[in-house]
C-alpha cells in the first residue's frame, strides 16, 4: 500500500470505472472535482478528480502521475460530484462521461476555467452634474450620457444601443463616465425590470404552496394559458429577492424565444442561457457566471440540469411531460428526474409545469411524493379551445383534408383570424409507389420508407438521413407511373395554396426553419395578427403563442391508438392538447377539429368527454392492472450490429447471465431478445431485451454485477449496446 496520497479520477472513457493517478509532479494537491490532465493509453485526457485516497489496487510499479492540475479550485462543488456519481450510478453509465456531458465543450477539453472581468459602465459624479443635452455639440455623446443616467451597462449593452467604442472613449476621457468591475450581487432589493401581474385565486395559491424552504415537490397541472409562467416568476422573484438563484429547464428554446424574452424582461438581474443555439463560448461563460453566483437565473436545456449554482434557491421544468427531457443515445438520462434528486439534494423548491403531465408525474402526485397544484381556467382570456370530432370514414378526402375542415379554416380567414393544420409528417408523400407492379422506394439502410420531398425534389430516409434522387421510372419494371401516396406537411402546404390563394400559407417543420432566423420570421408573420394558415408539425405544438389562431385542424389522430408502444396513447392525448392549446387563446372561441377514422374508440371518446385528465386516469389505470411503468420499474438492454445473429445471440447470453444472478420471477421478468421496432437501421441489426422490476432498488442493485458480466462477454466488444434506464421508447 503506497503512503503518498493517491487521486481516484474519472476519465472519459467507456470503461466503466475509476483511475488511481499519481499527483502532478508539481503544484499543490488537487482536490476533488477539479481537472486534471492524464496520461491513459496512449493519449491525454481531461478527467476529475473524484477523491483522495491512500488505497489503490492498481500495482504500485504501474501506477502513473497526472500531467498538470487543471484547476486552483474545484470545477464541481461536492454536491454537484455527488449528483454526477449518483446519475453515473443510476444510468449505468461510466463517470467520467457524465462529467463530460455536465461540462460545456470548452471546459471538456481542458480550457481554463476563468472568466473575463465583468465590466460595467457608470455615470460619474461629474456626468450626473452636467443638464440634459451635454456635452454640447456631441450628439451620441450627449445620448449616451443619457442612456447611462438610467443605470450601468455592459459593453454588449452599449453596443447594442448603436454606440461605437469611440463614443464611450470620448465620455471616458472627460471622465464623465467610469468602467466599474462587477461582483456578485449580494440581494437584490427590486429584482423587477416589470410589475407582476396581480394573480388570480388558483395562482395565488399555487404559489404560496410553492414558496416553502426546503425540499417539495409542486406539479403545476394548468390549462395551456392559465398563467403557470406568471407562476414560475413570481416564484422565481421570491428566491432572487432573498439572493438566491433559479435554474428553469426548457424542452427547446430555439422554438420558443418568447419564454426566454419574458423571463428578460420581467427582471433585471442577469440571466444565463444554456442550451445547443449559444455557441460554445457564451455557454462556457454562463456555466461560469452561474457557477460564481453572477447569472441569477439560469434558462437551459436537458444538460442544463447539471448547471453549478452558487445560492440555489428553486428549479422549474416547464413543459415537463416532453420527452426532449430524456436523452436518447449515449448517456440516456432524464434531466426532469435528475431534477428531482438535485432538488431533494439542495433542499429546496422543484416546480414540474405541465398542460399535459406525464403519468409518471400524476402517479407520483397520487402516491403523496408530489403536491398538485392545479390551475383550471385560462389567465387572460374567457374560454378554452372546443375539441371537436371530424368522423372521415368514407369521406371524400383532400389531400388529407375533410370537407368540414377546409369549410372551418376558410370561415377563420373569413373572419380575419388565423387558422393552423397540423400533421405530424414533413415531406411531400410517405410513399413513392410503383403503379403497375407495386415497387416502393425504400431506404437501403434500414427497415424503413424513403419520403418524397419536393422542396428540394429527392427521397429522404427520416431515419438515417439517406437522401438520393427521385426515379423518372420504376427501377424494377420500367414503368413511368410512380405515385406519391399519402400527405405530410408539403403536400398540405401545396393544397393550401390552392384552396386560399389569397392568404399566406406558412410552413413550420424542420425543413424550413433550418435556421432560427427562418423560424424567426415566420414568428414575426403570425405575431403581425394578418390571417394565415399556418402547417406545421409537433414543432408547432410546442410553447409558442398564437393568440389569432382561432381554429385548429389535426389531420391524423389515430396514430396513437393502435401503437405496439404503451407509451403511444399517452403521447398523442399529450399532443393533440398541446396543439389544441394554441388555438383561441385572446377572446376568440377555439375550435379544434380532431379528424379520425376512429371516433368511436374509448380513448379519444374518453379524451373528447372527459379531458386530458381523464384519459390519463384510465391509462394509469390499465397501467396499473398490466405492471407497467409507472407501477413498474424497466431497464432495456440494446444491441445492435451488422450481423443479425450477433446482437441476438449477445442479448441471449446476457439474458442467461441475468436468470444466474437473478432468475424470472412474477416480481422480476426478462422479455426478449425482442427485434426493435425498425429491425434495420442505418446497416445495422438492432435487438433488445427487457427487464421488468417492481422494486427500483432491487433493479438498480442487479444492474452492476449483471453488466460487469456483459463487459466479459466475448460478444460484448463485437456489437453495439447500451442499457437504457428507464426508457422512453420501449422499442
Ligand atoms: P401558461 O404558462 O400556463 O401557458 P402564461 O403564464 O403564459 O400561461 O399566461 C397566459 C397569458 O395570460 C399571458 O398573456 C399572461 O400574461 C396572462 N396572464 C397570466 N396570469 C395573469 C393574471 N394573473 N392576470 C392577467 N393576465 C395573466
Ligand atoms: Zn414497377
Ligand atoms: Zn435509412
Amino acid at each position: 500500500m503506497p503512503s503518498h496520497t493517491l487521486l481516484r479520477v474519472a476519465v472519459p472513457s467507456p470503461l466503466r470505472r475509476l483511475f488511481d493517478y499519481l499527483p502532478p509532479a508539481r503544484g499543490p494537491l488537487p482536490a476533488p472535482g477539479q481537472r486534471l490532465l492524464v496520461p491513459f493509453g496512449n493519449q491525454q485526457l481531461v478527467g476529475v478528480v473524484v477523491e483522495c485516497t491512500s488505497q489503490t489496487d492498481q500495482a504500485e510499479a504501474k501506477l502513473k502521475a497526472a500531467l498538470a492540475s487543471l484547476d486552483d479550485t474545484p470545477l464541481f462543488d461536492e454536491q454537484l460530484l455527488a449528483l454526477a456519481r449518483w446519475a453515473a450510478r443510476y444510468y449505468q453509465y461510466p463517470l467520467g462521461e457524465v462529467f463530460s456531458a455536465a461540462l460545456p465543450a470548452p471546459l471538456r477539453a481542458g480550457e481554463p476555467a476563468t472568466l473575463p472581468a465583468q465590466v460595467r459602465w457608470q455615470i460619474t459624479v461629474e456626468g450626473l452634474g452636467l443638464p440634459e443635452g451635454a456635452p454640447k455639440g456631441a450628439k451620441k455623446q450627449a445620448q449616451l450620457l443619457n442612456l447611462l443616467r438610467q443605470g450601468t451597462r455592459s459593453p454588449a449593452d452599449i453596443q447594442a444601443a448603436g454606440f461605437s467604442k469611440s463614443v464611450l472613449n470620448a465620455l471616458a476621457d472627460k471622465q464623465l463616465v467610469q468602467a466599474i468591475e462587477l461582483a456578485e450581487p449580494q440581494t437584490f432589493d427590486c429584482p423587477l425590470g416589470e410589475p407582476a401581474l396581480a394573480l388570480n385565486p388558483e395562482q395565488s395559491a399555487a404559489l404560496q404552496a410553492i414558496n416553502t424552504t426546503g425540499y417539495q415537490v409542486s406539479l403545476l397541472d394548468g390549462v395551456t394559458g392559465s398563467g403557470k409562467t406568471e407562476v414560475y416568476l413570481q416564484a422565481i422573484a421570491q428566491q432572487l429577492a432573498a439572493g438566491r438563484q433559479a435554474l428553469v429547464l426548457v424542452p427547446e428554446i430555439g422554438l420558443t424565444p418568447q419564454t426566454v424574452a419574458r423571463f428578460a424582461r420581467r427582471f433585471k438581474v442577469p440571466v444565463g442561457l444554456m442550451h445547443s443555439g449559444v455557441a460554445d463560448g457564451g455557454r462556457q461563460q454562463a456555466w461560469l457566471r452561474a457557477r460564481a453566483g453572477l447569472d441569477r437565473i439560469v434558462i437551459g436545456t436537458r444538460s442544463a440540469v447539471f448547471a453549478p449554482l452558487k445560492h440555489p434557491g428553486i428549479i422549474i421544468v416547464d413543459e415537463e411531460h416532453d420527452t426532449s427531457y430524456k436523452q436518447q443515445e449515449g448517456f440516456r438520462y432524464s434531466a426532469r428526474d435528475l431534477a428531482v434528486f438535485r432538488a431533494h439534494q439542495l433542499q429546496i423548491p422543484l416546480v414540474l409545469g405541465s398542460a399535459t403531465p406525464s403519468l409518471e408525474s400524476l402517479a407520483n402526485v397520487s402516491a403523496g411524493r408530489y403536491q398538485h397544484l392545479r390551475l383550471r381556467k385560462q389567465a387572460a382570456s374567457n374560454q378554452l379551445a372546443r375539441l371537436e370530432p371530424v368522423d372521415i370514414r368514407n369521406q371524400a378526402l383532400q389531400e388529407g383534408l375533410a370537407g368540414e375542415s377546409i369549410q372551418q379554416l376558410k370561415a377563420a380567414l373569413r373572419r380575419g383570424e388565423q387558422a393552423l393544420v397540423f400533421i405530424n409528417r414533413r415531406g411531400f408523400a410517405p410513399l413513392l409507389m410503383c403503379h403497375f407492379c407495386g415497387w416502393q422506394a425504400k431506404c437501403p439502410r434500414c427497415d424503413a420508407r424513403m419520403t418524397l420531398h419536393h422542396h428540394p425534389y429527392h427521397l429522404h430516409c427520416h431515419h438515417c438521413d439517406h437522401q438520393r434522387r427521385v426515379p423518372n421510372q420504376c427501377p424494377d419494371c420500367k414503368g413511368s407511373e410512380l405515385q406519391q401516396i399519402g400527405a405530410g406537411t408539403e403536400r398540405t402546404e401545396a393544397l393550401l395554396n390552392q384552396l386560399v390563394p389569397n392568404t399566406p400559407v406558412l410552413r413550420i417543420d424542420r425543413d424550413s426553419t433550418r435556421s432560427q432566423k427562418q423560424l424567426n420570421a415566420m414568428l414575426d408573420q403570425i405575431n403581425t395578427g394578418e390571417p394565415c394558415v399556418l402547417v406545421g408539425t409537433q414543432m408547432l405544438a410546442k410553447g409558442h403563442h398564437f393568440p389569432r389562431v382561432s381554429t385548429v385542424i389535426i389531420l391524423d389522430a389515430d396514430g396513437g391508438l393502435f401503437s405496439p408502444d404503451f407509451r403511444a396513447t399517452e403521447k398523442m392525448a399529450q399532443l393533440i392538447v398541446q396543439v389544441a392549446g394554441r388555438a383561441g387563446r385572446e377572446d376568440l372561441q377555439g375550435r379544434v377539429l380532431l379528424q379520425s377514422h376512429h371516433v368511436e374508440h374509448p380513448y379519444l371518446q374518453l379524451l373528447l368527454a372527459k379531458g386530458y385528465h381523464g384519459l390519463a386516469a384510465q391509462l394509469l389505470r390499465e397501467r396499473r392492472l398490466a405492471e407497467l411503468p409507472p407501477f413498474s420499474f424497466m431497464v432495456l438492454l440494446r444491441a445492435e450490429s451488422k450481423r443479425a445473429d450477433n446482437a441476438q445471440q449477445f442479448l441471449q447470453q446476457a439474458r442467461q447471465q441475468a436468470e444466474q444472478l437473478l432468475p424470472p420471477s412474477p416480481q422480476f421478468r426478462y422479455l426478449g431478445p425482442l427485434p426493435a421496432a425498425m429491425e434495420k437501421r442505418q446497416d445495422r441489426f438492432r435487438f433488445l431485451l427487457q427487464l421488468q422490476a417492481h422494486s427500483r432498488a432491487q433493479l438498480q442493485q442487479f444492474l452492476p454485477p449483471w453488466i460487469e458480466r456483459l463487459e466479459a462477454l466475448a460478444l460484448s466488444r463485437r456489437v453495439r449496446w447500451a442499457i437504457d434506464v428507464d426508457p422512453q421508447e420501449a422499442h
